[in-house]
């Protein structure tokens, strides 16, 4: 017999259920700029710029400073460990920034992935070991949200019964943890999209995936009011030779969520996975057309869709800052309107409709 799942107190569920349903508010979605130091230095070394901690602070300087129209998009920021302790030139921690403009701080707080042996290199997320600790510090010091990364890939035999097992209950134990904690935990199963498998393929095998998650959040005793959902749109596979419209891909996604999401679950917040800029924001407002009833809000959490412009135009340079502002601004707007199903299309950025693949692809 399992205990009692409402083991909060009315005021710390309400909380959880405010943050999350603020971060999923009408027209708003996520930035995640939470790469960590190995995965921005992959994306400065593309233009050159040398992976320090001061360029990394400027960086996300440059991102944190963006016009306060910002905010019209953009509901709250995932940091990275090093972000949620720097401080602006002036000497305002990012996190007073932040929420000056009205945007929530959140923090990745997994430690990567690691193979689960005896697989066909299938993985596991780390990080559990003094969660408990390190959220309670981080809620301390401004985070109202966590994220965690879980990956799954699809081929012949996989995702394994072991994988799909061991990434459900890494994830519950994660949520479960961060909610004790006061922080609402951002739930991503991503199925990545190396491989050549169907739309098909990746509806079915998203549906077993996030069936998974949810028994072992219930498992966990997980208040589902306080959580979001982040998972891969369902997409074919990255080289699968059949092109799908963004019509198709968004009917694919909405069914599979509808068949495997409570809707107490207030929202999900899709990460781009390598889609170009402009495919993610229209494949997110196909999704938000479908006729199909949706009892939670569909929305955004991206990081290279709403980035690789940003770095493109920036190129490390101070001159450049202002560019680089209003590509963020531009692509912020996109995906907003796209939550609401009003996005027309061809607000292309610098980046427009380059791939942002990256074959097993780390955070
Ligand atoms: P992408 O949008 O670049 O896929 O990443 C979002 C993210 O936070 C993955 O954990």
């Amino acid at each position: 017999m399992s205990s009692n799942p409402l083991y909060f107190t009315p005021t710390q569920s309400k909380e959880l259920a405010d943050i999350a349903n603020r971060m999923v508010a009408k027209g708003k979605g996520l930035l995640a700029a939470d790469e960590s130091t190995g995965t921005i230095g992959k994306r400065f070394s593309a233009i050159n710029l040398e992976n320090t901690e001061e360029n990394r602070r400027q960086y996300r300087q440059l991102l944190f400073t963006t016009d306060n129209e910002i905010s019209n998009y953009i509901s709250g920021v995932i940091l990275f460990e090093e972000t949620l302790y720097q401080k602006a030139d002036d000497g305002t921690p990012f996190v007073t920034l932040l929420k000056k403009k009205g945007i929530i701080p959140g923090i990745k707080v997994d430690k990567g992935t690691v193979n689960l042996a005896g697989t066909n290199k299938e993985t596991t997320t780390q990080g559990l070991d003094g969660l408990a600790e390190r959220c309670k510090k981080y809620k301390a010091d401004g985070a109202d949200f966590a994220k965690w990364r879980c990956t799954l890939k699809i081929g012949e035999h996989e995702p394994s019964n072991l994988s799909l097992i061991e990434n459900a209950n890494v994830l519950a134990r994660y949520a479960s943890i961060c909610q004790q904690n006061g922080l609402v935990p951002i739930v991503e199963p991503e199925i990545l999209p190396d491989g050549d498998h169907d739309l098909e393929r990746c509806q079915s095998i998203t549906e077993k995936v996030l069936a998974a998650v949810y028994k072992a959040l219930s498992d966990h005793h997980v208040y589902l009011e306080g959580t979001l959902l982040k998972p891969n749109m369902v997409t074919a596979g990255q080289s699968c030779t059949k092109k799908y419209t963004h019509e198709q891909n968004a009917l694919a996604t909405v069914t599979a969520l509808r068949r495997s999401v409570p809707s107490a679950v207030p929202g999900v917040v899709f990460l781009s996975g390598g889609q170009s800029e402009e495919d993610a924001s229209l494949n997110l407002n196909a999704i938000n057309q479908v006729k199909l009833q949706r009892p939670w809000a569909l929305s955004f959490s991206y990081g290279r869709a709403l980035q690789q412009s940003v770095i493109k135009a920036w190129q490390g340079k101070v001159e450049n800052l202002k560019a680089a502002q209003n590509e963020l601004l531009k692509r912020a707007k996109a995906n907003g309107m796209a939550t609401l199903g009003q996005y027309r299309g061809g607000e292309k950025g610098a980046a427009g409709s380059e791939s942002l693949f990256v074959a097993n692809h780390t955070y």
